[in-house]
């Protein structure tokens, strides 16, 4: 039985996100000796046998559960997906060019914004007049002949849009899959370039993972930052500094449990679509007091947005949940309403409860 200050909730935050309590328990039982070093990971040389181990078992778990090719690198960087909206234009969109950006919601437009100090980052779709409930269809694209990336967001967190599929550009795909990352498989060698912040699906923050081909490696600019060049970072095997040791440990120990606890990505994507086929049933099932922010078409199975009819009822929503447990179902305040993130490590019974909450709540107020 646990004291009242070791309860666990059922936590729908966007991220920082919920971690499986069997990764949480192991990275307890290590906390105070690192595979009987007698140190902490987090007291280690990040250039010791036991780093070089951990680093390596990290990039191979990650390569076997996405099928990663021999011809793509992966890093291990630091700075958020925000430094990556700054990373990409840096080493590839040279002043004189332009690059394709697919605007689909909030961080799109924080990557764009980064975009135009270095070059012309040109929209090829905008989904901000509809108020960005979907993503476009690929015959929608508005795309130039010449252009240096074609990037967009798989699944934009605040909006909860998802592509199902990557569109298809006329120059290499980039992509922040950081709240998509490790739900799904993914066909890497579409992507001259696939990024994820940590912090949903793969880990604690301070980790971002780059997935980037060797082609794509060989078009950076010259002259750059070190700590903002691709090639450095990947000459040094990902250790051009110190890196965040905790969060790669976590990462490692997170790529474990989704292939030996998940079965794997194939495995994780059908218990992933069940949570959320799920949620959205409930949800269409009383429309007439929930709406849904997404188009059924573009719905995240990661980021499930809806409110009630009014913003007086949605704050009641939340404090009801609170006092259940579910916590962090605050929508964005650029969306209003509410956002259940039901990441890989939410289990079935967090979204059952929330459905459960959900019917008790229209009863008693429609
Ligand atoms: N891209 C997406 C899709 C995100 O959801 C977020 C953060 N929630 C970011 C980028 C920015 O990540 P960070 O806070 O790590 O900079």
């Amino acid at each position: 039985m646990r004291t009242p200050e070791a309860r666990r909730v059922f936590n729908f935050c966007a991220g920082p996100a919920a971690i499986a309590e069997s990764v949480l328990e192991e990275a307890r039982a290590d906390m105070l000796s690192y595979r009987g070093s007698g140190m902490s990971v987090m007291e280690i040389s990040h250039r010791s046998a036991l780093a070089d181990d951990l680093f390596e078992e990290a990039e191979a778990n990650l390569r076997r559960l996405l099928g990663v090719p021999k011809n793509y690198r992966v890093l291990f960087l630091q700075g958020g997906g925000s430094q990556q909206f700054s990373m990409v234009p840096m080493n590839f969109l040279r002043s004189d060019e332009s690059a394709e950006y697919i605007l689909t919601g909030h961080w799109g437009a924080k990557a764009i914004g980064q975009a135009g100090l270095e070059g012309t980052p040109h929209v090829a779709w905008s989904g901000e007049e509809e108020r960005f409930v979907r993503v476009p269809e690929n015959a929608e694209l508005d795309l130039l002949e010449r252009s240096a990336y074609t990037y967009f967001t798989s699944n934009e967190t605040i909006q909860g849009v998802q592509f199902d599929a990557e569109p298809t550009g006329l120059s290499p795909l980039v992509c922040d899959a950081s709240s998509d990352f490790l739900s799904r498989p993914v066909e890497i060698d579409r992507f001259g370039l696939l990024y994820a912040c940590a912090q949903k699906n793969a880990g604690p923050s301070g980790l971002t993972v780059v997935i980037i081909s060797d082609e794509m490696l060989d078009r950076t600019k010259p002259n750059l930052h070190r700590m903002f060049d691709y090639r450095e970072h990947a000459a040094a095997g990902s250790r051009l500094n110190t890196p965040p040791m905790f969060s790669v440990y976590l990462f490692l120990l997170i790529t474990r449990w989704i292939e030996q606890d998940m079965g794997g990505l194939s495995a994780l994507a059908v218990h992933n679509q069940a949570k959320a086929d799920t949620l959205y049933a409930r949800l269409d099932r009383q429309s007439d007091f929930y709406t849904t922010h997404a188009k059924p078409t573009s719905r995240s199975i990661m980021n499930v947005t809806f409110r009630t009819p009014s913003a007086e009822l949605d704050a009641e929503f939340l404090a009801a949940a609170k006092r259940r447990d579910l916590t962090h179902l605050a929508g964005h305040r650029s969306v209003g309403g509410m956002r259940a993130s039901i990441y890989n490590a939410m289990p079935v019974a967090g979204v059952e409860a929330l459905c459960e909450l959900l019917d008790e709540f229209r009863d008693a107020h429609q």
